[in-house]
């Protein structure tokens, strides 16, 4: 069984006009995450994450479908049993949402003396998740005399406290540069590796759920326009909106500004070849071009790495006869998708 079940769950807010149509944060999403899983949930600022991710901490009801979460359904569960719930639970912020008046080490103790832990537990557990996260030596530091990537690991030893199945991370690494990211993203890898616990990334990056995403949802108004494994997400969208959404997130897809200024800059027919992992079809594409004794330069392109799978996205200018260029790419089309960039620059 999932670890969480959404059945066609909607969240709409009363209009902030009075008259106005009410607002669809949510809308019909149903979608399953696994125990062990880190489920990606990407899209644009206002697609719906973080509306989405309250409903799953149940923060707050939603309007209508059924919210499973560790065989509970939580829907329908008075408010006194949703604390129970919420302790399952554990939350990190993109503002770390640290006590700033409390030291790293009452930070991490807060939940545990919520929960009513003994003093001697609460200090082995302290111990134990400062050296998890790295921070052994900060115990008496306050949030102000951290770095960000510091803070945030305050964030998820504090989060892991009390030991829950499920951690979300609501744009966690948003606020942090690069260097820093790659740092937390390595640490949550480790939390669901090592301590088995489901993470639920929500993010507008990319790059975080190519580094650690197993699977991942794509949202767009409140919808989930497509979702599965993400390296067949990324390297293959089926739906029309996912594709257009992936195109804007993904390596060596020109955009239509960027196919103009191309074809400004470029004599010949511009064509954007994409390969997948595996196949030898990127050298082979060379291979053809040249046979066919056909000009061609390399435009623009990217390769992108998920989780060691490669794919990509070559776009070469390639000069000659017409014909002699439509019998090459026939060719090629046997063993890469091909996709001519129309003269006017549109796609
Ligand atoms: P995201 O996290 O993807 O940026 P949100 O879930 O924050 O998206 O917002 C989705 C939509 O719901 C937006 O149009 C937003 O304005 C609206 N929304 C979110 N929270 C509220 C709220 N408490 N009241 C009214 N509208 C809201």
């Amino acid at each position: 069984m999932p670890l969480v079940t959404l059945t066609d769950v909607t969240k709409t807010y009363p209009p902030a006009l009075k008259g106005a149509d009410p607002v669809v944060a949510v809308d019909a999403v149903t979608l399953e995450i696994e125990q062990g899983d880190v489920f990606g949930i990407i899209g644009y600022s206002g697609a719906g994450k973080s509306t989405l991710v309250r409903l799953i901490n149940a923060l707050e009801p939603a309007t209508s479908g059924s919210i499973v979460v560790d065989g509970v359904d939580i829907t329908t569960l008075p408010e006194r049993r949703l604390r129970a719930v919420r302790g399952g639970i554990g939350m990190i912020f993109q503002q770390f949402n640290l006590f700033s008046a409390k030291t790293v080490r009452a930070n991490v103790a807060y939940p545990l003396k919520l929960a009513g832990w003994s003093k001697a537990d609460i200090d082995e557990r302290v111990a134990e998740l400062l050296r998890f996260v790295g921070l052994a030596d900060k115990a008496r530091a306050y949030p102000e005399q951290l770095s960000g990537g510091q803070k945030q690991r305050v964030g998820i030893a504090r989060a892991l406290a009390t030991r829950p199945a499920i951690l979300l991370a609501d744009e966690a690494t948003s606020a942090l540069d690069p260097q820093t990211t790659h740092e937390v993203l390595d640490l949550l890898r480790r939390v669901n590796e090592e301590q088995g616990v489901t993470i639920v990334v929500i993010t507008h990056e990319m790059d975080v759920i190519q580094s650690i995403a197993t699977r991942v949802a794509v949202m767009e108004n409140g919808r989930v326009i497509e979702q599965g494994d993400v390296f067949q997400v990324f390297s293959d969208p089926q739906n029309p909106a996912s594709r257009r959404f992936v195109g804007t997130v993904i390596k060596g897809i020109p955009s239509p500004a960027e196919s103009a200024a191309l074809r400004e800059r470029h004599a010949g027919r511009l064509v954007t070849f994409s390969f997948r992992d595996g196949d030898s079809s990127q050298a082979q594409v060379f291979l053809d071009l040249a046979e066919a004794g056909l000009g061609f330069e390399l435009v623009y392109g990217g390769i992108n790495d998920i989780r060691g799978r490669a794919f990509g996205h070559l776009t070469l200018a390639i000069r000659g006869a017409d014909a002699v260029i439509d019998a090459a790419l026939q060719r090629i089309r046997a063993h890469a998708t091909v996709t001519e960039i129309a003269a006017e620059g549109a796609r």
